[in-house]
């Protein structure tokens, strides 16, 4: 089917996550935030999404839209509920409890452990998008781009390609390189897809099955969550094995950068906070600094400062390089706040860095949303020596907070928090610490600036301000999505062959 010439974009947003219903990231809180923000802005952009038990008990006024069986019984029948959300935008939820209503988060169980059929899960997942975007669609609503999320939802694209017949161009956004649904081999039967798909010129990778091949052979465009991390994932440093295929595809892979949700990220309105405050009354900020100190158990002292991570406990976020100096940290003096959840041995660690030191350092695991916020008003910065970032939610928030960040020089990261040693204090642009090489002398250098930096008040309140009058709003990303959206909209399906074949050479 040709798509009319000022075919206005009708947009499906495909993800695995959805704030706060079902998030372990930056991915759940994007997929609310950047789709509100483009329906806000006229776009005419639906969002379809697993029904997790939250979801289904926080949407119970739902208009059964349509009843579905996979042919050749590979998935489980299922039903698309259409409802809304409390700003409008649109949202289909697959009903199918078999597959999406049990105890543990989107991919783990309770114990942490993934669930062994997520290729299945999010196999559907894919599928129901696709179909949606094919000559098989079961809405009376008709997309003309489908924009698929990570990889849970990348085999929408072979689907596409293999299976059903598309009636829409394809966007996919890269959250995070690093994770590319592999699954053995044989898991494609299982799927409903030819075996011969499965060759380096299709989605074998190293012997599996990848799913995220099928988004980065086949989308129209590529996109990850910043302009730094879209050069980076082109580097083998930071390709995952997919640098080759990603430089192919160079031409059609832009950043752009997440905006943060400032409705619930504003110290001004922020109901989580003891006290608000705005860049005019900084003062405000220490009652909240007190009141976490009291909850936490830490000593109730103003004059050093209160470093804080909140974080999924992980290799990416590079805090082991923070367990290495917790006693060069401890010295300089300071305190320090984790909120996390996540690999065992640092879940550990953490807790008995707590329990060495007192008063001084305080860990929190679990995910906490309220103290999250509680931390990024009470804390004085905010620490993320990670050592890739594709965004990163967190800076932005404390540069919010005025909780300048100390961060490696990263991603998002390096997209968003300027040293304050590369211009004065205060003047354009200083809003934090960055740090390059991925070394704890590093770290430990950059934190002591930060903890020198702190106590010249008016060097540290200058940076303070300085990160409070930036806007990390949606309103760039959704324009630079829209453009998108729309030159893919005016033009007829089927546009990707030739990046196919570039691409698959060089993977
Ligand atoms: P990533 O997506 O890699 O986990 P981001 O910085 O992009 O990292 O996003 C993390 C999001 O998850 C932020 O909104 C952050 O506040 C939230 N978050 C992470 N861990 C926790 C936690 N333990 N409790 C509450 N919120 C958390």
């Amino acid at each position: 089917m040709a798509l009319g010439c000022q075919d206005p974009p009708r947009v499906l947003y495909l993800a695995s996550e959805l704030a706060p219903w079902m998030k372990t990231g930056g991915l759940g809180e994007v997929a609310r935030t950047l789709p509100e923000s483009l329906h806000a802005a006229g776009v005419d952009v639906r969002v379809l999404v697993p029904g997790y038990a939250p979801l289904l008990e926080a949407f119970a006024q739902v208009r059964v839209r349509c009843q579905i069986a996979y042919p050749a019984g590979v998935y489980p029948a299922l039903r698309i509920l259409e409802t809304a959300t409390s700003t409008g935008l649109p949202l289909y939820i697959i009903d199918c409890p078999q597959f999406y209503v049990r105890p543990g988060s989107a991919y783990q169980d309770t114990q942490g452990a993934d669930f062994v059929d997520n290729a299945q899960r999010f196999g559907l997942l894919s599928y129901v998008g696709a179909m949606i975007g094919s000559g098989a669609n079961p809405l009376p609503w008709q997309p003309n781009v489908l924009h698929a999320n990570d990889w849970h939802c990348a085999l929408a694209l072979a689907y596409l390609r293999y299976r059903l017949e598309p009636r829409v161009r394809t966007v996919f956004t890269i959250h995070n390189l690093a994770f590319q649904g592999l699954f053995p081999g044989d898991t494609l039967h299982a799927l409903g897809l030819p075996p011969d798909v499965l060759q380096p010129n299709g989605l074998e990778f190293w012997g599996q099955l990848s799913f995220l091949k099928a988004a980065l052979l086949w989308a129209d465009r590529l996109l990850t969550v910043s302009p730094r991390y879209a050069r980076e994932i082109q580097t083998p440093e930071y390709g995952c094995g997919l640098d080759g295929l990603l430089c192919a595809r160079g031409e059609h892979l832009v950043g752009i950068l997440n905006g943060i949700d400032d409705r619930a990220w504003n110290p001004a309105t922020d109901e989580y906070l003891i006290a608000s405050y705005d860049a005019s009354c900084l003062e405000a900020k220490s009652i909240n600094k007190r009141a976490l100190q009291g909850r936490l158990g830490l000593d109730p002292r103003a004059d050093v400062p209160l470093f804080a991570v909140i974080s999924r406990l992980t290799h990416q976020k590079g805090l082991d390089l923070l367990i290495e100096i917790a006693s060069a940290v401890m010295a300089l003096p300071s305190q320090l706040v984790v909120l996390g959840h996540g690999e065992p041995p640092l879940e550990d660690t953490f807790c008995a860095l707590a329990a060495n030191w007192p008063g001084k350092i305080a860990t929190v695991l679990g995910f906490d949303e309220a103290l999250a916020h509680q931390i990024e008003a009470g804390a004085d910065a905010f620490l993320m020596p990670s050592r890739y970032e594709p965004c990163g939610l967190n800076q932005m928030y404390s540069l919010r907070y005025g909780t300048p960040p100390v961060v490696r020089g990263t991603g998002g990261l390096a997209d968003t928090v300027v040293d304050a040693s590369h211009v004065a204090p205060g003047s354009r642009g200083a809003n934090g610490f960055v740090f390059e090489d991925f070394s704890a002398n590093a770290l430990m250098r950059t934190m002591a600036r930060a903890v020198n930096t702190y106590h010249q008040p008016e060097c540290w309140q200058a940076l303070q301000r300085a990160g409070m009058a930036q806007d990390f709003g949606w309103a760039a990303a959704v324009d630079r999505h829209r453009a998108i959206y729309s030159e893919l909209a005016d033009v007829t399906p089927g546009g990707a062959q030739t990046d196919l074949e570039t691409a698959s050479r060089k993977a």
